[in-house]
């Protein structure tokens, strides 16, 4: 795995509230927006551990997989991305801007965009949205709109977070023209009951990152906490509604199943406790959501 350079800290801001049922009581003018960017035809054992007791009764097979954006608009810091999904590349060729050459073999048939879907670059420039910054739960794909945004605005995600790199089969350089990137140290990070450890991105308690690694090394999921809704953007350490009902955590998709089953069981107890707060899977909504065949 290829490490990127001219990587910065993220400057983690000291946060008022000590936990999450304090902030909940003081939530901003913050709201989310879910874009759909293409798909994945996807094995159901990587989306979920088909070797957890509770999927006794599920069986491997394909699945059609949403490959999502979320915009994040806060009311006075403006408007960030909560991972970027697929640019255009993608409707123009098998694989996008993924490289190497065993890319074509690689994604044939598997990284799609509809007709219907639209890059992440294309979308924003529909709304009119001037991107501040982007933050992701993890690379992968969840990347793959990247080479199409600004180069300038500040990138940033968990630290230990790798380009996809099989060079010279299969690799993506995402961040090539990118002159911001912020990595986040959780071992600078206040601990938050229930949750661990998270930064408070504002300082005002409105939109908080949160260490949960497993998937990948530095994974992150987001907590809103908005004035119309509360909501949990859990990335891939849960990928499918499903998996969330059922109590199965991401399956060969992640890089440590293990450590990825720990953090599923910390986001599903936090749930457990705020049932109020909504919960967005890594390719999963009520409005786009993953079909099994
Ligand atoms: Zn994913």
């Amino acid at each position: 795995m290829k490490s990127m350079n001219n990587v910065s800290y993220y400057k983690i801001n000291k946060s008022k509230f000590m936990n999450w049922e304090a902030a909940s009581k003081h939530p901003t003018a913050i709201e989310i927006e879910t874009l759909n960017t293409g798909e994945i035809i996807s094995k159901i054992s990587g989306l979920l551990n088909l070797k957890n007791k509770n999927a006794s009764k599920l069986k491997d097979g394909t699945a059609v997989v949403p490959v999502l954006a979320h915009i994040v608009r806060h009311e006075k810091y403006g408007d960030y991305l909560i991972d970027t999904g697929f640019d255009s590349s993608f409707s123009n060729e098998v694989g996008g801007n993924f490289k190497g050459l065993l890319k074509k073999v690689y994604f044939k048939n598997r990284y799609i965009q509809e007709k219907s879907e639209e890059g992440i670059e294309v979308q924003l420039k529909k709304r009119g949205i001037n991107l501040k910054g982007v933050f992701l739960t993890h690379i992968h794909e969840h990347a793959a709109g990247v080479p199409s945004l600004p180069s300038g605005i500040p990138y940033i995600y968990g630290d230990g977070e790798c380009e996809t790199s099989f060079f010279p089969l299969v690799y993506s350089n995402f961040f090539e023209n990118k002159t911001n990137l912020q990595k986040i140290d959780f071992s600078s990070a206040q601990d938050m009951p229930m949750l661990g450890k998270c930064a408070d991105i504002f300082g005002d308690g409105s939109f908080w990152a949160v260490s949960t690694p497993g998937h990948t090394k530095g994974h992150t999921s987001y907590l809103v906490n908005g004035i119309k809704r509360k909501i949990l953007i859990t990335g891939d350490v849960c990928i499918t509604k499903k998996g969330f009902e059922l109590n199965v955590e991401t399956g060969k998709f992640s890089s440590d199943i293990e450590e990825g089953r720990k953090s599923f069981f910390t986001i599903r107890e936090f749930i457990k406790e705020y049932p109020s707060v909504n919960v967005v899977f890594g390719h999963e909504t009520d409005e786009f959501k993953i079909e099994y065949k």
